[in-house]
């Protein structure tokens, strides 16, 4: 019987026998070969560009402001005054 192919966080190999036609163990075949490649999800590819999109806006709007401030400072400053 083959072993299980499963590594574990600590880099240590599961050992358990294979199930037939598999490379993993009873307990590791869901996990290794249950779940989809995340590339399969039609949504994910958009979820991710919007997610860096907003993430991006996100960083981009206090940089402005802080840019905005340092080099604008005169502008601010003359609408203060009044
Ligand atoms: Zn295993």
């Amino acid at each position: 019987m083959q072993r299980c192919s499963h590594l574990y966080g600590s880099g240590v190999r599961c050992g358990e026998e294979t199930l037939p036609g598999s490379d993993f163990c009873p307990d590791h075949v869901t996990v290794e070969d249950g779940h989809e490649p995340l590339s399969d999800h039609p949504f994910r590819k958009l979820l991710m560009r919007l997610a860096a999109l907003i993430l991006l806006i996100a960083f981009l709007i206090p940089f402005y402001y802080t840019i905005k401030a340092l080099y604008l400072d005169t502008t601010i400053e003359a609408q203060e005054a009044r």
